[in-house]
């Protein structure tokens, strides 16, 4: 980004504006090239009903470690893959490797909703309906054992034709849950008109409790919103003890953060299903 003019010069700084589009273009490059050399992978995050313990979803989120730039965060290379268009080829991947280990893991007796992020230029895709239709059938997952986490910014763009492919996926059975909520804004108007499954409270909500008396009256009221709405609740971001008995009091119905865990391979979430599968001793009910 350009933002200094030094005294005396005119125009803009060049060399500091040639640096960082030089390592915004080897960045892109590098990204580009981490699919095809098996250099990104998909993990999940455990999705836990405070009610009762027990693991019900995941969420997938995606992994890059590059052998020049380490590990790439994806709140670093997501934006610049929206930018570049490339989002729509790595959103594919994703999509594929988690319909795939969710259908694999129902076949093992562990039927979970597995969550995938989907950006607004991927959910624009004129295709992106009839794509995932055949994806699930491929790999005969059941439509309901897979989300989408949209943020509200999909929503604003060509309502009418994003209305309609919302109602095509909640007609298919797939479920739909709104990202990042409450950061967005939008209006709450499309909470009663369109199809939405969850809201996924923002971490900047639930970092406050159990202080924060503003943190607590804002989840407070989107816990309640979803129980009028039929909504399900989830709040991200959940590190405490602390926030996770205020987030159980308040009656929100579900937590991920890394208070359960972080995103973990494939194989490592496995087996943590596999060994919970009577809920997490650490979050048995609380009496
Ligand atoms: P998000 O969808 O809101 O995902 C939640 C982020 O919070 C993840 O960061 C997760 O690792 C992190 N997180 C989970 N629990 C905790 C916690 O207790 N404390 C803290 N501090 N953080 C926690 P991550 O994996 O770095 O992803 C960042 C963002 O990148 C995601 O935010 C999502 O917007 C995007 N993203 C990740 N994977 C994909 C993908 O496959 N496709 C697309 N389109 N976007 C993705
Ligand atoms: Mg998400
Ligand atoms: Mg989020
Ligand atoms: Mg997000």
């Amino acid at each position: 980004r350009v933002k200094e003019r030094g005294r005396g010069s005119y125009g803009f700084y060049q060399p500091q504006m040639n640096a960082n589009l030089l390592s915004r273009m080897k960045l892109e490059h590098a990204m580009r090239q981490a699919l095809g050399e098996q250099r990104m992978a998909v993990h999940y995050q455990p999705r836990v009903n405070l009610a009762t313990g027990r693991i019900v979803g995941a969420e997938a989120l995606i992994r890059w470690t590059d052998p020049e730039f380490g590990v790439v965060s994806p709140t670093q290379f997501v934006p610049l893959a929206e930018e570049s268009g490339y989002i729509v080829t790595l959103g594919a991947w994703v999509m594929e490797q988690a319909v795939r280990e969710a259908a694999q893991w129902m076949r093992e007796g562990m039927p979970i909703v597995v969550s995938v992020n989907v950006s607004a230029l991927e959910f624009r895709q004129a295709d992106f309906v009839k794509r995932l239709t055949r994806l699930l059938a491929v790999h005969q997952l059941p439509p309901t054992l897979l989300e989408l986490e949209l943020t509200e910014t999909i929503l604003l763009q060509d309502a009418q034709e994003m209305e309609l492919r919302l109602f095509s996926l909640a007609a298919l059975g797939v479920g739909l849950a709104i990202d990042d909520f409450g950061t967005g804004y939008s209006s709450l108007a499309y909470l009663k008109k369109l199809p939405i499954d969850k809201l996924k409270i923002d971490q900047s909500f639930v970092r406050g409790l159990p202080e924060d008396d503003g943190d607590r009256a804002i989840v407070s009221a989107i816990v309640s919103m979803g129980h009028a709405l039929h909504i399900e609740v989830v709040a991200e971001g959940v590190e405490t003890v602390g926030q996770r008995a205020m987030l159980q009091q308040l009656q929100c119905g579900h937590f991920q953060g890394f208070l359960c865990s972080p995103g973990l391979p494939g194989a490592e979430f496995r087996q943590l299903l596999f060994n919970s599968s009577h809920g997490l001793a650490q979050f048995a009910p609380v009496k």
